[in-house]
């Protein structure tokens, strides 16, 4: 019987599996499960360890997403960004920073050990590593660096800036890549396994991929080759629709690649999936939250169907779990991974 780090590794060298691991992208859902108020698991690195313990221990999945809110958003605070705390919903940047490369300077890589929202999320991966032991992976967020710079500048400015100042996007990149392996090289000494980038910005569903060629490729390549020598796991995460740009997402070094629900797995996996793991790609909305428990297990199956075949496959969620997520619903998600 192989622990679920070598089911995870497995899958990762793309060798034929037996069983099916099944890692749904869950992390602020959880503290339904536990009582916990998300506001109060925001500021209490012990509270978000154990709902995200108690989702794993409750549900049976094969890994922990550690920490809660986006990296990114994280990141964009610790550098400087004013933030929005909703009552009952994840934090959000509520103004960019950087307009010109005057402000550009003063942007700095924050030190995770001592920027305290960083911080939180390194206690939380520690605590949760002490509970579970070596035998389970865990997943780590780290901010994408053209997201990350679409924070420091506003969205709209970098998609404006994309086209009208393409060196600022470029040097407003290289820090955020910068502050991404920073965050990547604390998360792997506090006892995590799987680095996820996660740059949504970065998908065909916002930029074409010649922009994504050009202002994201190069930093995500720079970001996994230094995961992969700290003997890491590089992933890449990006929503929406990735599919014109699967081939360039296989060569960015990541191992395991995160797919959304539009992208057709069976093309992934004729395209990509002799190179990298495919993960994915339950709808989160439409089948995890709103349907029911019979529906997930059909999808999954699907899922299974699509990409397992030879090897080299983790059945997920396409992003991340919304809130409300019916608890039986990703319980059938982990059904259908044990029973193939
Ligand atoms: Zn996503």
């Amino acid at each position: 019987m192989l622990t679920r780090l070598e089911k995870i590794k497995s899958a990762v060298s793309l060798k034929s599996q037996k069983d099916i691991p099944v890692v749904p992208q869950i992390t602020y859902t959880t503290h339904q499960l536990t009582g916990v108020k998300m506001l109060d698991a925001l500021k209490d690195a012990g509270k978000m360890a154990q709902a995200l313990i108690a989702g794993f221990e409750e549900i049976g999945y094969d890994g922990i997403y550690s920490g809660w809110e986006s990296s990114f958003n994280i990141m964009a605070e610790a550098m400087g960004c004013e933030m929005k705390y909703p009552e009952n919903d994840v934090p959000c940047v509520s103004r960019g920073i950087i307009k010109n490369s005057e402000d550009l300077e003063k942007v700095k890589v924050p030190d995770p050990y001592t920027s305290p929202r960083l911080l939180l999320h390194l206690e939380t991966l520690k605590i949760i590593r002490k509970h579970v032991g070596l035998d389970v992976p865990i997943f780590n967020y780290i901010p994408g660096p053209l997201t990350l710079a679409g924070l420091l500048m506003g969205t709209d400015s970098l998609m404006m800036n994309i086209i009208k100042k393409p060196d600022l996007v470029h040097s407003t990149c290289r820090i955020t890549a910068r502050a991404a392996m920073s965050y990547a090289e604390a998360k792997l000494s506090c006892g995590g396994d799987i680095m996820v980038v996660a740059d949504p910005t970065a998908s065909c569903s916002l930029i074409s991929p010649k922009m994504f060629e050009t202002f994201s490729f190069p930093y995500l390549k720079e970001i996994f080759t230094f995961i992969s020598k700290k003997d890491g796991i590089p992933s890449l995460h990006i929503c929406g629709n990735t599919t014109p740009i699967l081939d360039k997402m296989a060569d960015t070094g990541a191992r395991i690649i995160e797919l959304d629900h539009m992208v057709s797995l069976k093309d992934a996996k004729k395209k990509i999936g002799h190179r990298v793991c495919i993960q994915g790609n339950v709808d989160p909305s439409k089948v995890l939250l709103m349907g029911d428990p019979e529906e997930v297990y059909k999808v999954s199956k699907k899922c299974i169907e699509d990409t397992a075949e030879g090897g080299g496959f983790i059945l997920s969620t396409g992003c991340e779990v919304p809130l409300n997520t019916p608890v039986e619903n990703v319980k059938a998600m982990v059904r259908a991974g044990r029973e193939t």
